[in-house]
């Protein structure tokens, strides 16, 4: 495989559970220090053989609670011991309530050169339901103070689709996000994730979803607005200044490429194979001193999982999916496969026509229907 790998490391703390995440982190900082012994050895045990890397990601949790001078010396040894080009793009996930003003230039000289804030909203009442740690206002020093250190990447996340959220409330918090210039803004819808508290409170009738009619309308008016201002969608979610700004890391998962994941819970993909750390940092640690790979599970993807791995997640990109690569990884012809389907689908306005560039991409309309396109383009396991 040539294609260029990226790194991830998983910092599993954080100060507290937001009630509608399902990531894994803790919130008892005292394991810290031991992880980050464990981490530094995991990343000492792994191989990567023939692997080029052009991207290093600190997702979680929250990786900000972690002292800059931490997070430097987890680049150092992962520039140390695999093959990381000298131009890659080096990213922290930031949580407003945790960085103070003097820790966002420290981020610039260990190396980060960019920063992704998760401001999720400017409004503090969705902020609370959310149960965020921080407030409108935290979110806008970090922004300023993130460009004032010299980011010139800066990526703000936001949530819409929150009970109570109005268009106008949404526009609200574009609005104010794009004042800020950021070169990249992703903006998820809230998702009721198995076992969150959130979700939790949606069985009791505590908690109602926004309508479905207003969750299409939020989502076309993201993509009408971004747009309006300047933004291009590469992905279902994700919007970039230009193309230099996408968000290299994360175009690694949806473009089927290889990427190492180190820390509790985080995954790894080689092309073939996919694993897994286990999900619980005692165990995490326990396993690296007894000088184990803190791994739970490894699976090989059959053909049928590739082939539904690269049209989901090909189908997010707005580009969407490469049939000249589905068919060479895979040996298949996928027009002549899906002939009937594609030119259903081309008809019925829910994909853009296939040539001249021989990629299959949903349209604005297709985008709200993803789960139901996909496995039309599917072959059965
Ligand atoms: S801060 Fe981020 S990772 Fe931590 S619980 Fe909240 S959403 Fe999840």
């Amino acid at each position: 495989m040539n294609k260029l790998a990226g790194i991830y490391v998983h910092i599993p703390f954080c100060i507290k559970k937001c009630p509608y995440c399902n990531f894994y982190s803790i919130t008892d900082q005292s394991l810290k220090q031991p992880f980050i012994e464990a981490l530094i050895q995991e990343m000492q045990m792994a191989s990567s053989p023939s692997l080029l890397f052009d991207t290093l990601y600190f997702g979680g949790g929250t990786p900000s609670v972690l002292r800059p001078e931490n997070i430097g010396r987890i680049i150092e040894n992962a520039y140390g011991l695999f093959n990381i080009s000298t131009d890659s793009e080096v990213t922290i996930e930031v949580n407003p309530g945790t960085v103070t003003s003097e820790q966002l230039p420290e981020y610039k000289n260990i190396g980060i050169n960019r920063i992704n804030i998760g401001a999720q909203s400017f409004n503090d009442e969705i902020l609370d339901f959310l149960g965020r740690i921080h407030s409108s206002n935290d979110a806008e020093l970090t922004i300023r103070g993130a460009r004032k250190a010299g980011f010139d990447n800066i990526g703000i996340d936001l949530i819409y689709g929150i009970p109570g959220q109005t268009k106008e409330m949404w526009l609200s918090d574009l609005h104010r996000a794009v004042e800020f210039k950021p070169e990249h803004l992703s903006c998820y819808m809230l998702t009721y994730e198995k076992g969150t508290p959130l979700d939790i409170d949606r069985r009791q009738g505590k908690v109602k979803p926004v309508a479905d009619s207003l969750s299409a309308d939020l989502f076309e008016t993201t993509m009408e607005y971004l747009s309006a201002h300047g933004y291009v969608q590469y992905e279902i979610s994700n919007f970039a200044k230009n193309a230099s700004r996408i968000s290299r890391h994360n175009m690694k998962y949806w473009s089927f490429s290889p990427y190492l994941g180190f820390g509790p819970s985080a995954h790894s993909f080689t092309g073939h194979q996919r694993y897994w750390n286990c999900r619980s940092v005692k165990k995490y640690i326990e396993n690296i001193k007894e000088g184990r790979l803190p791994v739970e599970e490894k699976e090989i993807l059959s053909k049928e999982q590739r082939m539904m791995e690269m049209v989901y997640l090909g189908l997010r990109k707005t580009d969407g999916i490469d049939i000249d690569v589905i068919d060479e990884t895979l040996g298949i012809n996928f027009r002549q496969m899906f002939a009937e389907k594609i030119k259903q689908l081309e008809e019925d306005g829910y994909i853009l026509p296939i040539q001249p560039k021989n990629r299959c991409a949903l349209s604005r309309k297709g985008m709200l229907f993803l789960d139901s396109i996909a496995p039309i383009l599917m072959i059965d396991d």
